[in-house]
């Protein structure tokens, strides 16, 4: 452990990583000795059920620059970020994959923005060609969407990889919320920002977490996070569809003084009737993804437990 708070901190949350922390650590160590400023390693082991936990301990025995914390459980990258980003104490906070997809050496090019004076730095993904083409297009349009229904912004091919200043961490701790989108956290805080263009890598080692049904979870998290129009929404949709059922109705009201009543129209009241309970059960259905998230809100449980730190 180090006494002195270093220049920079890196933050690396890691699930099943074993294989990928040696060649972590090597890039890492060789673009921060050519930064040549003090600097810690925060990893943070989610739950992992390999031998990452066992790697990180080693590591943490042979370089007094690397710190290590354990989580009691898988808590997801989210709360993982969220709980390095707590502890590191850096003037300048990075987070980063430890599978390599993001280039260390940018983070030489972070650190000149932030020494020109910006407190934000983000690393922008030029091209996605490494990531599979569904992957791609689902982002693009969450991104598309996301952005019209919400205020907050979320610049597109951007992620969790930047740098952030001491300003911006003090100010990111003071979000309580217990449901972390950090795309969102990271754009809602703002701050002078600069953006450094890369090219995303494969993964070195192992496999993405993130597939299918839980990046469309994480896509749900991220707008009902920042976004309430998907609630707002029906109050139209409901008017509108009043609207035309007022003038359907006064159409067949008409219809039955002037020419009498008559006994077909089964076809048109079963689809009136489907396609409303349909638009109903629709719109309960969001409520129930906002009041899911106010319950869990409501708990104040912790976004982490920290089992124990090496
Ligand atoms: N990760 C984590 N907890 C999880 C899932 C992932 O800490 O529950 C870490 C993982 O070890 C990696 C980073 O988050 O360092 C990004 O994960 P991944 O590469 O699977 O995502 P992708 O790059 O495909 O978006
Ligand atoms: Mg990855």
């Amino acid at each position: 452990m180090q006494n002195k708070a270093p220049f920079i901190s890196i933050v690396a949350p890691c699930y099943n990583e074993a294989g990928v922390i040696d060649v972590f650590l090597q890039e890492m160590f060789d673009v921060l000795k050519r930064l040549g400023r003090d600097f810690e390693i925060v990893f943070i082991n989610d739950g992992s059920r390999d031998k990452t936990l066992d790697v990180l301990i080693e590591k943490a025995k042979v370089h007094d620059e690397i710190r290590v914390l354990n989580l009691a459980r898988n808590f997801g990258k989210e709360a993982a970020l969220t709980a390095g980003i707590d502890y590191a104490q850096g003037e300048v906070v990075v987070p980063i994959d430890v599978d390599l997809q993001d280039p260390p050496e940018l983070i030489l090019d972070f650190v000149r923005e932030y020494e020109a004076g910006y407190d934000v730095v983000v690393g922008k993904r030029e091209d996605r060609t490494t990531d599979t083409a569904a992957k791609r297009l689902s982002a693009e349009f969450f991104y598309k969407m996301h952005n019209k229904i919400s205020d907050i912004q979320i610049p597109q091919n951007v992620g969790d990889y930047r740098l952030m200043s001491r300003r911006v961490v003090e100010a990111m701790k003071q979000l309580p919320e217990t449901q972390r989108f950090m795309k969102g956290i990271f754009a809602w805080l703002g701050f002078k920002t600069a953006v450094v263009t890369y090219k995303r890598e494969e993964r070195v080692a192992g496999e993405s977490s993130f597939n299918g049904w839980k990046l469309w979870n994480f896509a749900l998290d991220g707008i009902t996070s920042f976004s309430t129009a998907p609630l707002r929404v029906w109050l139209y949709v409901g008017s509108v569809l009043s609207l035309i059922a007022f003038v359907y109705g006064s159409w067949i009201i008409l219809k039955t003084l002037i020419f009498g009543a008559d006994s077909p129209g089964y076809a048109s009241i079963i689809t009136i009737v489907l396609f409303l309970g349909g638009i109903q059960l629709m719109g309960i259905g969001i409520l129930g993804e906002y009041i899911g998230r106010i319950y869990l809100e409501s708990k104040r449980r912790p976004i982490y437990i920290v089992e124990r730190e090496y």
